[in-house]
């Protein structure tokens, strides 16, 4: 008698631990998907600032055609120059050390194409020694350009990241510099006004998943200015994952990988692209 109670106490403690392994299982994804797919709450608190939001969607249907002529001309300015165009067929070879000076080049020459003042180009790895880039800014949004901002590159860190990753991330963060500029100047045009709440929103909240982040209008502009380049120097061939959303990414044809402007085509107005992205982020969210 007393081993079967013995024997109904060990089964009973059995499937009470499997259950809580289960709902730790469970909580843990929970917390996964939560970091990763897009947050109604958080988007609400500054819907002007985020590409998925009603109030963002004369930015999302105007931004692209002049982020792609630019980013047009930055692939011919870049395939101009022989030097870089021969680095380019090679790149994969080409150790960080090796990529930096070709890296300042097209700095220079997206600052040119863009017709900014530079920012500071910062290069080192102790200012930020946990970070691979960042970009540096203030909000003060005055009417008057007082900040180019700061492009930093930490050379130590970009080595973690795949071949085209420093590529690709030197022309993201220049980007921002551009997009800094314009929300400094503050005219009343739709995208100058997006950049800067996006640049408020960046600053002031916190709790972003990765999808809210790189939905922030500045970030989903300058990962799809960077990706487009990338994308037209490599014949599309180079797919980096973690290259922002797949709102900002593009597939082996050049075909966005999730087209937000074309999803709003059948939304109303006032309707949030929000759930539509999270559901579409599925794929993105299975690959990572
Ligand atoms: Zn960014």
């Amino acid at each position: 008698m007393l081993s079967r109670y013995v024997a109904y106490l060990i089964v009973s403690l059995f499937i009470s631990f499997s259950l809580s392994v289960i709902a730790d299982e469970q909580s843990q994804e929970a917390q996964k998907r939560a970091k990763f797919f897009a947050n109604a709450n958080l988007q609400e608190k500054a819907p002007a600032a985020f590409a998925l939001q009603p109030q963002a969607r004369d930015f999302l249907n105007n931004v692209s055609a002049k982020s792609f002529q630019q980013a047009d001309k930055l692939v011919e300015a870049i395939l101009a120059d022989s030097e870089l165009k021969q680095a380019l067929a090679k790149w994969p070879e080409l150790s960080i050390t090796q990529q930096l000076p070709y890296l300042r080049k097209i700095f220079a020459l997206e600052c040119e194409v863009m017709a900014i003042e530079p920012p500071t180009l910062l290069i080192d790895t102790n200012t930020y020694p946990n970070r691979a880039v960042n970009f540096v800014f203030n909000t003060e949004f005055t009417g008057n350009i007082v900040d180019t901002g700061t492009v930093y590159l930490n050379p130590e860190k970009l080595t973690e990241q795949p071949h085209y990753g420093p590529l690709a991330f030197i022309i993201h963060e220049t980007r921002h510099s551009y997009q800094y500029q314009l929300a400094q100047r503050n005219q009343p045009d739709v995208i100058s006004q997006a950049y800067k709440h996006a640049f408020i929103a960046q600053k002031q909240l916190s709790g972003f998943s990765f999808s809210d982040f790189l939905t922030l209008n500045n970030e989903y502009e300058a990962f799809l200015f960077g990706n487009y380049v990338v994308g037209r120097l490599t014949n599309w061939q180079v797919d980096i994952l973690n290259m922002g959303t797949y709102a900002s990414q593009f597939d082996e044809q050049g075909q966005l990988k999730i087209d937000l402007p074309k999803m709003a085509t059948s939304l109303s107005e006032n309707e949030s692209l929000l759930p539509h992205y999270n559901k579409a982020a599925e794929a993105q969210y299975l690959e990572r």
